[in-house]
């Protein structure tokens, strides 16, 4: 298993940012593994294990397909459990809204779901994230927010609104649900891993790298780097060359064939290592 946390040249370092980039306008530390033990993060247990997807309101032909995102968190949890909650229609979701002035779209107040969420988590459930295709601000000096989480309380929510690339106008073409679909699988996973008290990673090209707009978001691999797989590993407690071969049935399925061959090739090395 220890090949799984070491570099043997297969992970690429990560890249100076551009100017516009989260880590050219954020402080951050990095986190190795010994501060994140150290830290004492959040752990699943004590009859909470399993991880919750929460979809809010209407999803339509641009939404990403929920049952695909709870399989593919389920492999990349693996072996915690994703349950997918039956969808709450727009009139049981406590949260103020606006209609955007740019967008003229109809928009939730962030905050308030956030405040609203807690109580909607299962017993059994360590985390939870809500999802929308409805677009979010955190207050009225906010054009907009693709989301806000609370670790302390182990829920989040998320707008998949704007990675669809019809809401700026952008082409539609039989790729689209293939790039929804990426976004949104590593978006929930980026955030889930956040609830485990993993911080953003500095260290690596990582699935939890920051970022400050969709382009840098879509730069970053869906893999982790061997820093922020050894914390998921503690958390998770799996066998990381049985969750890489989780992931390789779903990337095949879903024809993201250079993410199933990276991960294909991560079990092999590791299997040929034991
Ligand atoms: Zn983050
Ligand atoms: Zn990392």
């Amino acid at each position: 298993m220890k090949r799984a946390f070491t570099d043997g040249g297969e992970y690429q370092a990560k890249i100076a940012p551009r100017s516009i980039d989260w880590l050219a306008s954020h402080e951050e530390e990095g986190q190795s593994y010994r501060e994140w033990l150290d830290s004492d993060p959040n752990l699943p247990g004590q009859g909470r294990r399993k991880l919750y997807i929460l979809p809010l309101g209407d999803f339509d032909g641009t939404a990403p397909d929920l049952g695909k995102l709870q399989r593919y968190a389920e492999a990349y949890f693996y072996p915690m459990k994703v349950g997918l909650l039956p969808k709450e229609p727009d009139s049981a979701v406590k949260a103020r809204s606006r209609v955007n002035r740019m967008s003229g779209k109809k928009q939730w107040n962030s905050r308030d779901i956030l405040g609203w969420l807690p109580r909607q988590l299962p017993a059994d459930g360590y985390a939870m994230l809500a999802v929308t295709m409805t677009d979010l601000f955190p207050d009225e000096n906010w054009n907009f927010v693709f989301g806000q989480a609370s670790i302390k309380n182990r829920v989040g929510i998320f707008s998949f609104a704007r990675y669809h690339p019809s809401w700026s106008g952008g082409m539609v073409d039989e790729n689209t649900e293939k790039l929804v679909l990426r976004r949104a699988a590593k978006i929930l996973t980026h955030e889930m891993g956040h609830m485990f008290g993993i911080r953003h990673c500095i260290y690596h090209e990582c699935n939890m790298n920051g970022a400050n707009h969709l382009e840098e978001a879509d730069s970053t691999p869906m893999h982790l780097c061997p820093v922020c797989l050894r914390k998921l590993q503690r958390a998770s407690r799996g066998d990381p060359a049985a969750r890489y071969a989780r992931l390789a049935v779903f990337y095949g399925v879903n024809g993201l064939d250079e993410e199933k061959e990276w991960v294909e090739d991560r079990e092999g090395e590791i299997r040929s290592a034991k």
